[in-house]
């Protein structure tokens, strides 16, 4: 049923999401891990080299592109049919910010492209632009920027989980916890978080420094 579609599971070098791989084998998915230990456009770019060079010659008129730390849900299955030749799922980004969302906003954390639309476009495919180790811009922005000056405009047709990890630190205020995002442990450190003080609740701890341990 989708024989035409190749899926390529982009590796951060973490296991695929339980709901990911269920999705991969409950659709009968033909799909394969791309190369890891790479920056991610470099990896991305590879991804889109190997699938012109070896799938397309046994019948893959699409790519699809997925990081393996999606979580397909229910209106992730239109990213499997109708035949747009730019299409993608919106998604949140990372640590709680807006990701790509939106008709337009392409992301390519979830995305189908055609073969077509990759042979119009010039290496590299994907490339992230850092101006003094801060980026700029995506790699997904200039891959959209790049389809769209062929003529493709990239078509949101539906949305799609993120699995994000995150710490929950009790707080005295509502909903009773505050979110550290867990890769921003080490840069909270040390900073005052409002959280229940152990010295508050169990007075045996009066007086032993920072209660706030995180
Ligand atoms: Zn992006």
């Amino acid at each position: 049923m989708h024989d035409h579609i190749q899926v390529v599971v982009m590796s951060y070098g973490q296991p695929m999401t339980r709901q990911l791989q269920e999705w991969l084998r409950d659709n009968k998915l033909n799909w394969r891990y791309g190369p890891s230990g790479y920056g991610i456009d470099l990896a991305r770019n590879q991804i889109v080299n190997q699938f012109l060079r070896e799938d397309v010659s046994r019948g893959k008129t699409h790519l699809l592109g997925i990081d393996d730390d999606m979580i397909p849900i229910r209106e992730t299955r239109h990213i499997l049919r109708g035949n747009e030749e730019f299409a993608y799922c919106g998604y949140c980004g990372r640590h709680g910010s807006r990701g790509h969302i939106g008709d337009g906003d392409f992301g390519a954390a979830c995305f189908r492209v055609s073969a077509h639309l990759l042979r119009h476009l010039i290496k590299p495919y994907w490339k992230t632009t850092s101006v003094n180790d801060a980026r700029i811009e995506c790699e997904c922005e200039y891959f959209r920027k790049r389809a769209e000056a062929k003529g493709f405009t990239a078509k949101m047709v539906g949305i799609i989980g993120h699995r994000q990890n995150c710490v929950l630190v009790p707080s005295k205020d509502a909903p009773g916890y505050v979110v550290v995002w867990d890769e921003e442990l080490e840069a909270k450190h040390g900073q005052q978080l409002p959280t229940i003080s152990a010295a508050a609740t169990r007075p045996e701890f009066a007086g032993q420094g920072n209660p706030v341990a995180v």
